[in-house]
């Protein structure tokens, strides 16, 4: 007799966003998401963090790999080959890179369908930017206006970045079906006056495919989410602003803090 069937369950939607919160605090990311289902959908916006959690010093999400992040200053080593076959034309700051004749848009990715969709790991977001570059590959582009890292975000924003840059990289990947040999991170320093522009090259390879893999089940089957109260932390939260969060180590001081905070040099 045949067994009967069993549907697979439905991962838990993810965007690159959400695993950035979640390595900063699992909490603030449970309380995004039900901040956004709220506004979407008009539900009650559930938060899964027990009342009697204990915070954490830190996230549980373990570090991507970061061996062989290469760091440039200056501007974007583009090619003349190089074209731009996708911008997330929501974003309305995204820098000029390619005179008209080299912008290629590929319309599957356009107006409402300008979201990538991963539906084997269940991710969905937008990059910045995708450069095909000359032998063929596809680069998604991710544009900060902040400078390139120095002294303390050296060695902590630069994770951050490459969460982010990983999932963008397999997102391209799966929507595009094109190799993803690596992901950039693009520092206008639109402040310093183009000062300290630069870019950050983070390979996509076997490491962080597998990273994604085992990151995206750990938070999956963390039931907990526990809030990681930091200055750092807790003064960029957007519901901190609103007063959703008792754990909070500091005040909120508005959206641009983190990249201010973060790009302090550390005496
Ligand atoms: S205020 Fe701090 S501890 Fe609370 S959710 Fe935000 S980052 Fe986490």
């Amino acid at each position: 007799m045949l067994a009967p069937r069993v549907a697979a369950p439905v991962a838990e939607h993810m965007t690159p966003h959400d695993l950035v919160t979640y390595f900063r605090c699992p909490y603030e990311m449970e309380l995004v998401r039900a901040n956004h289902a709220r506004t979407v959908t008009g539900g009650p916006g559930v938060v899964r963090t027990p009342a009697d959690v204990v915070p954490l010093r830190q996230s549980p999400m373990f570090a991507p790999p970061m061996g062989h992040v290469v760091v440039t200053e200056g501007r974007l080593d583009l090619d003349d080959r190089d074209v731009l076959v996708y911008e997330d034309e929501g974003e309305d700051d995204l820098p000029v890179l390619f005179p008209p004749e080299r912008v290629r848009l590929d319309p599957r990715f356009r107006n409402g369908g300008r979201t990538l969709v991963d539906r084997e790991l269940g991710i969905a977001g937008r990059p910045d930017l995708i450069v095909q570059r000359a032998d063929g590959s596809l680069v998604p582009v991710e544009y900060k206006e902040t400078h390139l890292f120095v002294g303390y975000h050296e060695a902590h924003g630069r994770l951050f970045d490459t969460v982010q840059v990983v999932a963008e990289c397999r997102l391209v990947e799966a929507a595009f079906g094109r190799r993803v040999p690596y992901g950039v991170v693009l520092y206008g320093d639109e402040a310093g006056g183009g000062l300290h522009e630069g870019w950050v090259r983070i390979p996509y390879g076997d490491a962080e495919k597998g990273w994604l893999r085992a990151a995206l089940v750990q938070v999956r089957d963390d039931s907990v989410r526990a809030p990681v109260p930091h200055e750092r932390n807790c003064a960029g939260c957007e519901p901190n602003a609103e007063g959703q969060c008792r754990f909070a180590a500091a005040r909120y001081e508005g959206p641009h803090h983190r990249a201010a905070f973060a790009a302090t040099p550390r005496a």
